[in-house]
């Protein structure tokens, strides 16, 4: 009987631990897209002076640019 409570208080100790770790998971998680979020940077066309995001930018030559007309692709 006392190895039953024991057995029991241990599955459930268990079962914290699982949930505690998946919700820590999922926090740490939630702060990197959101560090990366707030990484973004801001970058200056070239040509036209608009300010887009640094993944939205065309880079030619080592300089951004916004668009393809600004950046004169074919
Ligand atoms: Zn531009």
């Amino acid at each position: 009987m006392l190895l039953k409570i024991a057995l029991f208080a241990v599955i459930i100790f268990l079962i914290y631990i699982f949930f505690f770790k998946n919700s820590r998971k999922e926090e740490i998680k939630k702060n990197a897209s959101k560090r990366v979020l707030e990484g973004e940077t801001m970058v200056e066309c070239q040509a036209c002076s608009t300010f887009i995001s640094h993944k939205e930018a065309i880079i030619k030559d080592g300089l951004f640019f916004c668009s393809k007309e600004c950046a004169r692709l074919p």
